[in-house]
Formats: C-alpha cells, structure tokens, sequence
C-alpha cells in the first residue's frame, strides 16, 4: 500500500460527495434527562410503598434510609452494566468517552450507595429490635434467603473499587486488571435475587415489573452489543491483515482487508477493539483509531509500539484473521457543532486525526505537535492533503520547554494562528501535557465546552 493509495481513496471520498453534516441534536441531554428520570421513579416505588406517617422513629428513619439506598445502588448498577454494553446505538448517542466519564463517577456511587444501604438496614433493624450489631448481622445472613450472596456482591463490589484506584491499577497489567473488571458481573448476578426475595418495595406489582423490565433491557443491550453485534461483523465482513507498512518514529499502519467493506458502517475518527488471531494475541483486544476514512478495500490503523502487545504487531503476517468489535467513538465529524474545525494532534494521536482530514471541510486548520521532524507521521501525506484539499497544516516543533511550542498552544498564539477558533469545533488527539495546555488555552479563548472533542486513548 502507498501514499498515493491512500491519497486516491481520500480524493475519491471527496468526489463521491462524502461530508458528514453538523449535529444539531441534543442527545446528551436527553440521556441525563432519561438517567435522573429513571432514577426518581426507582426511589418513587420506596415512596409508594410507605404508608404516610410509618417513618416515626429513628430506627424507621434509618430503615427507610437503607430502602431508598438500596434502590438506588439496584439502579446505578443497572446503568453501569447499560452503559458499558458497547451497543453501537448507545455510544453513537451519547459518545463512548462520555459513557466512559459516567461509568468512572458512577462506580464510586455505587459502592458507597451500595455499602450505605448495607449499614443502615442492619443498624435500623438492630434499632428497631434492640439487638446488638453482630447479632444483626448472623441473623439477617442466617434467615433471610439470599443475604449471603448480597454480601458477597457487596465484597465484589468493594474490590472493583479498590481496584479502580488509580495507583493500584497503574501498578497491574491492563488485562489483568480488565479480566478482574469482568467480575462485576459476578456482583450482578449475586445481587439478582436479592432485590426480590428480601427488598420490600419490589415485591409484587407494578414496581416487580418494573424493576425486571430495566433488568431485562440492560441484559439485552449488553448481549447485543458484546456478542451478536461483534459476531455479526465479523461473519460479514471477514477481516484479514493485508500488510503492515512501517512510518518510522516506532509507529507503523496496519492495512485490513475484507469483504463488502463498502457496507462497514464506520467513520473517520472512531476505533475498534481489535483481536488479531495469531499466537499470543487471540486472547487480547486492543483498541485502535482508523487513521484513514473506512473504504471499500481496506481500513488502516496506525499504531506505536509501547508495550509487548504493539511490539508483536510488528511481525503480524499479511493473511493473519482479524475479530473487530466496533465502531465506537463519537470523535467524528459528524458530531461537531461548527462547520469549521481545527485539529490539534501530537504522537499516535495524529491516526484518528489524520483520518478526521478525510471527513471536515477545506478550510479545516491541523496543529501537529512532535518534537523532531523524524516524529511527524505522514508527513507527505500530510503535505499533499494540504496542497490538494487547501489544509492548513502547521508543524510545532521542538521539545517541551522550547519557546516556540509553548508559544503556538498559548491562547496568544492560538489565536494568531485560528483567528477564528472560537467558530469552530476543536478536535484533540495526544499526550496529556499537549490537551491540558490546549484546554487550558481555549477555555481562554472562549471556546465553548461543547465544542471541544476530545479522544483520550485510555480507557
Ligand atoms: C479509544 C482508544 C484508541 C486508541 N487508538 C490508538 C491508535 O490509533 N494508535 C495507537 O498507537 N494507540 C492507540 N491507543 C492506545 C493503544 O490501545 C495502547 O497503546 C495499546 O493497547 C498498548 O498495548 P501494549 O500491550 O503494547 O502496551 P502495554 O504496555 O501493555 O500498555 C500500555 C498502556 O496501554 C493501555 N492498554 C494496554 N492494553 C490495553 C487494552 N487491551 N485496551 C485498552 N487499553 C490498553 C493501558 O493504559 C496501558 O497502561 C488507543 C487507545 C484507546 C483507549
């Protein structure tokens, strides 16, 4: 595959009309609208099933308290399994990175509600019935039917939150720490039967159904979107790697081929978790950004070694079958407010950036941040968007306590170089250091939030 190959496929795109409009919806609204909506009418069935007047003493005030403590974390759980369904429809809406954001704060209010529920119905009942902690304890885990396993999830649930700290996860491999992830479930699962037998608002009812309808639509959407919608892609499109072309500075684009690839339904901008089934890496899937718009005989990825798996990557062999789980990421075109764009990239981070280039206007405008030309990945290609297409490319280079860069991601400097920046939509791909500065300058500027996408490789 060459440069011209991809240039070809890029100047084909734009004969054939592609541009992905400007969103106009307000899709994240209405899913925080639908979240707090959902979560009122879980606490409403405690609400319901009060008789007026019957919180009268602490002990009740405290047992109440559990109640409403235990719908809640029932229903944060839900939404957590939902939201990391990975159903395409899900993440086209609300954006995987959002969902992401929300699943991080809502698993610590999950174990915190979780553990709040647990304290406060054994000390209401060990209020209400005069009895000693411990001994509220042996007894709700000796009579009621499926306490132990509460307790357990309970545990589980506690564990992964120890877990999500971040120095401790720094310290453990990714899948490592991604496998014992899985055990959420588990805590699910063991929570399950919980809710019903020794829940008192979920009894009978309207609130039963309820409560096995929210159940049952975050379990669809979850086997929808792990299992029947991977499978689906991959028994169609039969994904296999073409070749691998090295880009210098330890970064090289993988080329996958396919059939009917004219039918993926991908954009410029987005990732896959991808799973090439060669020894050593069937069993791990790493997410990587198209850093080219999707086409009809091939997608290109381009990765940088950092670790054992990217290492291995190297040496994959044309012909090696690819398993893809995908598309994810709003980081498109087509979510942006503006018609005008400006790119902000450094590193990798100029895949997804260099495949957005084939999807925004003429008059988009490209930072790319490295510190040394031998740094500036698809540099020609870059060279000749800009003449064929009339790109603003900009190379800041140098290291990170050089003048120049420092004064180019200043708002002073922005400004000079997008005089315009506040009209457009800002897409940023790269080392933290780069996007903290960026942010910090266009919060300056005045670039409205909404108008910042972000796509932070790391989950
Ligand atoms: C949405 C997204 C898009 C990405 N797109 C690109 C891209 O286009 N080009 C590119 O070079 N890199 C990209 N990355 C980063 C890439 O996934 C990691 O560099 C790669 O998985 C590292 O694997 P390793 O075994 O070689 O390195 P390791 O040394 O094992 O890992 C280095 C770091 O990568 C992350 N990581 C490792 N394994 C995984 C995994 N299975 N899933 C998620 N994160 C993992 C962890 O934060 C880890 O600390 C992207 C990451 C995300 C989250």
């Amino acid at each position: 595959m060459t440069q011209t190959d991809t240039l070809t496929a890029t100047a084909a795109r734009h004969a054939n009309g592609h541009a992905p409009g400007i969103s106009r919806t307000g899709n994240r609204l209405f899913f925080y609208t639908l979240f707090y909506f959902a979560l009122a009418a879980s606490v409403e069935l405690w609400w319901l099933n009060t008789p007026a007047g019957s919180v009268d003493t602490p002990a009740a005030a405290l047992i109440a308290a559990g109640r409403v403590t235990g719908m809640v974390g029932g229903f944060v759980l839900i939404v957590q399994t939902l939201m990391m369904s990975r159903a395409a429809w899900l993440e086209a809406w609300v954006g995987a990175h959002e969902l992401l954001i929300w699943h991080r704060a809502l698993g610590g209010t999950v174990v915190v509600v979780v553990l709040a529920h647990a304290a406060l119905i054994v000390v209401g009942y060990a209020g209400a019935e005069h009895a000693s902690l411990a001994h509220e304890t042996w007894t709700m885990l000796t009579t009621y039917r499926d306490m132990v396993s509460a307790f357990v999830a309970t545990g589980v649930l506690v564990a992964l939150g120890l877990l999500a700290i971040r120095t401790i996860r720094r310290r453990m491999r990714y899948e490592v720490w991604y496998y014992l992830h899985l055990s959420a479930y588990l805590a699910l699962l063991l929570g399950y039967g919980h809710q019903f037998t020794d829940g008192a608002d979920l009894q009978s009812g309207f609130a039963r159904w309820y409560w096995i309808s929210l159940y049952a639509f975050a379990l669809a959407c979850l086997v929808w979107g792990r299992v029947v919608e991977p499978l689906w892609l991959n028994l169609r499109h039969r994904l296999h790697v073409i070749e691998v072309v090295p880009e210098g500075a330890g970064m090289m684009s993988i080329y996958i081929g396919g059939r009917r690839l004219d039918r993926l339904d991908a954009e410029a901008g987005q990732y896959f978790r991808w799973r090439f089934l060669m020894r050593g890496g069937w069993w791990q899937a790493h997410p990587f950004s198209l850093s080219a718009a999707p086409n009809a005989d091939w997608l290109r990825i381009t990765v940088k070694v950092v670790g054992d798996h990217t290492s291995d990557l190297q040496h994959v062999r044309p012909g090696v079958r690819v398993f893809a789980e995908g598309p994810s990421g709003a980081f498109t075109a087509g979510h942006r407010l503006r018609h005008g764009a400006l790119l902000i990239a450094g590193g990798s981070g100029i895949a997804p950036i260099r495949a957005l280039l084939d999807d925004l206007p003429a008059d988009t405008v490209l930072l790319f941040r490295a510190r040394s030309e031998a740094e500036l990945t698809f540099r020609a290609e870059l060279d000749e968007l800009a003449v064929a297409r009339g790109i603003q490319v900009w190379y800041v280079l140098g290291s990170r306590d050089d003048p120049a860069p420092r004064r180019a991601f200043s708002p002073r400097g922005l400004r000079e170089l997008v005089p315009d920046v506040r009209r457009r939509d800002v897409y940023m791909c790269g080392p933290d250091g780069l996007i903290s500065t960026s942010r910090r300058a266009l919060r300056r500027l005045r670039v409205p939030g909404r108008q910042i996408h972000l796509d932070p490789f790391e989950f």
